[in-house]
């Protein structure tokens, strides 16, 4: 099976402070690790089409990002801009809509969009957290709008919530937004209640865990609501907004997935593309700001997107079955 990994070196241009933790070494590590997986093809991503930006964000809201281009930025406390960084929000942008567009073309039978800066938090008119342009709607949009698709899933694993997405989302119901998180924390939204608005009502599912859920609780939930939302919805494409900051390794956030646990939340996806979609699946990368466990777990992915044996099916601590069966519940409750 063949993956395609797209990306471009001046993503790293992208270089905001010293200490920021997503720094332009997040992709270097990747890139390094991805030395050992066999079986990948790489490509070189190119800035997106303005029209296809324009999908998902105002064309006031693009020209506003285009002053700052070459500038160095001050947006929030978390995102600024350095000389490079809006040549590398175009290039994100465009990877994420190129590896959509060789999955559907048939250049390749799964694709990852190695991409910074993020894109889940911004929002259609708003840059926030990290993100610039909304990279996982743009490529979801453009899929809708330009490459022939019918309906779009997109699963946003990030700990964080993708209040950006969903945003950008909420009131259609050719895409379904599906995003699980750590609740409380950044940036405050993605409650079960939040099910999308008008004919989109429905076409949001949001999934927000307690902190120190792990692979147990994750892929009781992968199987037991994302499995039958995606059965009912029958996508003819998959994106998935590919966070890895929910390692138990991670800085930002307290969750405990493993690496080998993100492989099988990768594998539960793949299985659906492979169902529902002819086996379209790409993956966006989101955040993950420790190097070694973010570099690992994009490496099991792209294993498993390359046709490797997955790793065993994790299962659930007790106390995992007690929360995931109570979100459940609520999820059941919400429906009626
Ligand atoms: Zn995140």
């Amino acid at each position: 099976m063949s993956c395609l990994v797209i990306s471009n070196p001046r993503m790293m241009d992208h270089a905001p402070s010293e200490t920021h933790p997503e720094s332009p070494a997040r992709l270097a590590a990747i890139e390094h690790r991805l030395e050992t997986v066999p079986r990948l093809v790489h490509g070189m991503a190119e800035p997106a089409r303005r029209s296809d930006i324009e999908l998902i964000h105002p064309a006031a809201y693009v020209d506003a990002m285009e002053t700052l281009r070459g500038e160095v930025g001050y947006i929030d406390g978390d995102t600024l801009t350095s000389p490079g960084s809006i040549d590398a929000s175009w290039l994100a942008a465009g990877a994420a809509v190129q590896a959509t567009r060789a999955v559907i073309d048939g250049d390749a039978q799964r694709s990852i969009a190695l991409v910074r800066p993020p894109g889940h938090h911004a929002e259609p008119d708003r840059a926030m957290g990290f993100c610039f342009f909304s990279n996982v709607a743009i490529a979801a949009a453009a899929a809708r709008a330009r490459l022939g698709c019918e309906r779009v899933l997109v699963v946003d694993w990030d700990v964080h919530h993708g209040n950006g997405t969903q945003r950008a989302l909420y009131e259609r119901e050719d895409i379904l937004f599906f995003s699980v998180h750590q609740d409380p924390l950044y940036p405050g939204s993605g409650a079960v209640r939040e099910r999308g608005a008008g004919p989109g009502l429905g076409y949001t599912v949001n999934a927000p865990l307690p902190p120190g859920m792990g692979d147990g609780a994750y892929r009781m939930l992968f199987d037991e609501l994302l499995r039958p939302v995606a059965d009912r919805f029958d996508p003819d494409l998959i994106l998935v907004s590919a966070g890895f900051d929910a390692h138990l390794h991670d800085p930002l956030a307290q969750m405990r997935v493993s690496s080998e646990g993100f492989a099988g939340l990768c594998q539960v996806v793949n299985e659906l593309a492979d169902e529902h979609a002819n086996g379209r699946l790409s993956l966006v990368l989101e955040g993950g700001y420790d190097l070694g466990a973010l570099s690992e777990s994009v490496a099991f992915c792209a294993e498993v997107l390359s046709g490797s044996t997955p790793p065993p099916k994790a299962t659930p601590t007790p106390m995992e079955e007690r929360v995931v069966s109570s979100l459940l519940r609520q999820h059941t409750e919400h429906r009626a």
